[in-house]
């Protein structure tokens, strides 16, 4: 199969054009970048970064889509059928869409396919539901008044998003954003813009009306000049922790439009010595960390583990690890690709390299891999013995690296070190004891809890952290409306 995939991408076609208006078009910037493939290291296509010139054209079509109401005056049960069509286009071309992503992310084609291209048409087909079954309040005043309470749709809203699920994050956004009525500007990661800008064409194909649906192409610079344009409404960000408070600057500095961060993670799983199945536990603590090569926000990134099973979990973990089939991404039974970027790669060795020097113990993987010449690949990574002070243990290595911290079967102590970074994404907890994983789970600091299981989801839940991992709303459920609407009251005297 790996042959299928490996001609399949020497002749499918690379959306490179920004798309404005609801067609592609030429930028007015003179440069461009290449987003490089971490397959091998080749050019998957040269795109251009728009600038300050292209971000005012997309803000001046989404402003004037949105100012004459083509969209957001269209009756609920109007859009949600256009956002129907849209999700039908994106299950129809799933197989080019997962090749796009692959190729620019080194995502397993096998992941693409099954998770992220369904993933961002079960996100759109849920919004889609939700747009006609959204109810306004009346509001409890008594008599002699009556106010109304209903949700408008912000306006201009720019959705900055990240490489690591870039068609299931731009789904999480343009989902809601949409079925309220907004008018968007996608800004994909340089590092994986294909398949956005394919989904931008297939919106258009779906019926949803110029201008409402934009995606520019570009780099930091181009994300920088829509969170500081006078004219976008809302920013929603998904990123790291250092750009997401450079947007929010820039919106103070600007027009102080509305900001939502959904950043970086240092999830914990908890595990006590009396976990109900170790084996369960060391394949839920190892998909939770190699996944995605590790690239995941919420990510359990750090195993907390009590003493007593502590060597031997670690033991299994590293067994279900080397199980895992890394390989080249285009060939459907690897199940761990390549990691997004050399940059990526090198960050990510630049951790290992300092557990050493933290006092740390390579108890698994550590090197360099190359199933394909000239690709950005790395071993599953076990780092044991960890201090909670570490630089491994703090920061987000954003790889596929699990950093070990033992504790002494204390609630407290394995509270003390879950909660020790200014992350606050998610976190696991694992007992036989019901009423003790029910108190760990209560003061676990996380947006998102597990208890004896790890990184279920579904868009029916939230999505966002506590802490440095963000704030300003969530990402899907209908709580993600919230983000994307202004709550209007109107009082009518009686
Ligand atoms: P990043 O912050 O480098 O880039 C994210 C996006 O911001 C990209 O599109 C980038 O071009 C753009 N950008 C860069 N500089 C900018 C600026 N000054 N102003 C506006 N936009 C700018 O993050 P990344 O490396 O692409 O993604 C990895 C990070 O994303 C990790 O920290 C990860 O934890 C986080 N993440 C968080 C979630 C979540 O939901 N919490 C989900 C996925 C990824």
């Amino acid at each position: 199969m790996t042959t299928t995939w490996t001609q399949a991408a020497r002749t499918i076609p690379r959306p490179t054009q920004a798309v404005i208006d609801g067609v592609g078009v030429e930028a007015l910037t003179d440069r461009s970048f290449d987003s490089i493939g971490p397959r091998d290291g080749e050019v998957v296509a040269t795109l251009p970064a728009c600038d300050e010139r292209d971000v005012d054209r997309a803000v001046a079509a989404a402003r004037a889509a949105f100012a004459d109401g083509r969209w957001r005056d269209r009756a609920p049960a109007e859009r949600k059928a256009v956002l129907h069509r849209f999700a039908d286009l994106v299950d129809a071309h799933r197989d080019e869409l997962a090749l796009l992503e692959t190729l620019d992310t080194g995502k397993p084609i096998g992941d693409t396919t099954a998770v992220d291209a369904p993933g961002a048409a079960t996100t759109l087909r849920w919004y889609a539901e939700a747009a006609d079954k959204v109810y306004g309040e009346v509001a409890p005043t008594g008599p002699g008044a009556l106010a109304t309470i209903t949700r408008e749709p912000m306006g201009v809203v720019a959705a900055i998003v990240p490489w690591n699920y870039p068609m299931i994050i731009t789904a999480w956004k343009i989902g809601p954003a949409l079925a309220t009525g907004n008018s968007v500007i996608v800004k994909p990661a340089e590092q994986s813009p294909m398949a956005t800008l394919r989904l931008a064409e297939l919106a258009s194909q779906a019926g949803l009306p110029p201008g409402v649906l934009n995606v520019l192409p570009g780099e930091g610079a181009t994300g920088a000049a829509l969170a500081a344009h006078g004219d976008v409404d809302k920013v929603t960000f998904t990123g790291s922790t250092a750009t997401g408070r450079k947007v929010l600057e820039a919106a103070a500095a600007s027009n102080l439009k509305s900001v939502s961060l959904e950043l970086g993670g240092k999830s914990p799983q908890v595990v006590f010595a009396d976990a109900p199945d170790l084996d369960a536990v060391a394949e839920a603590v190892a998909w939770g960390i190699f996944y995605n090569q590790g690239q995941t926000c919420h990510a359990g990134s750090r195993l907390v583990v009590e003493d007593a099973v502590a060597d031997e979990l670690v033991g299994r973990i590293a067994e279900v690890a080397r199980g895992l089939t890394a390989g080249d991404p285009l060939d459907e039974a690897t199940q761990l690709g390549a990691l997004v970027s050399r940059e990526q790669l090198e960050r990510v060795v630049g951790y290992i390299d300092l557990a050493g020097q933290e006092g740390a113990t390579v108890v698994l993987g550590g090197g360099r891999s190359e199933p394909v010449e000239g690709g950005c690949y790395l071993e599953p990574t076990i780092l044991d013995h960890v201090r909670a002070d570490a630089r491994i243990a703090t920061e987000e290595i954003f790889g596929p690296v699990l950093v070990v911290q033992r504790f002494d079967g204390t609630q407290d102590a394995a509270l003390h070190l879950a909660n020790g970074t200014d992350y606050g994404l998610a976190g696991a907890v694992w007992s036989a004891d019901h009423a003790r994983a029910e108190r760990v789970a209560a003061r676990l600091r996380a947006g998102s809890v597990y208890v004896n299981c790890f990184d279920l989801g579904d868009v029916t839940v939230p999505h966002g952290g506590f802490g440095a991992s963000g704030f300003g709303g969530r990402d899907k459920s209908l709580h993600a409306l919230d983000q994307y609407t202004e709550l209007k009251t109107t009082w009518r005297s009686l």
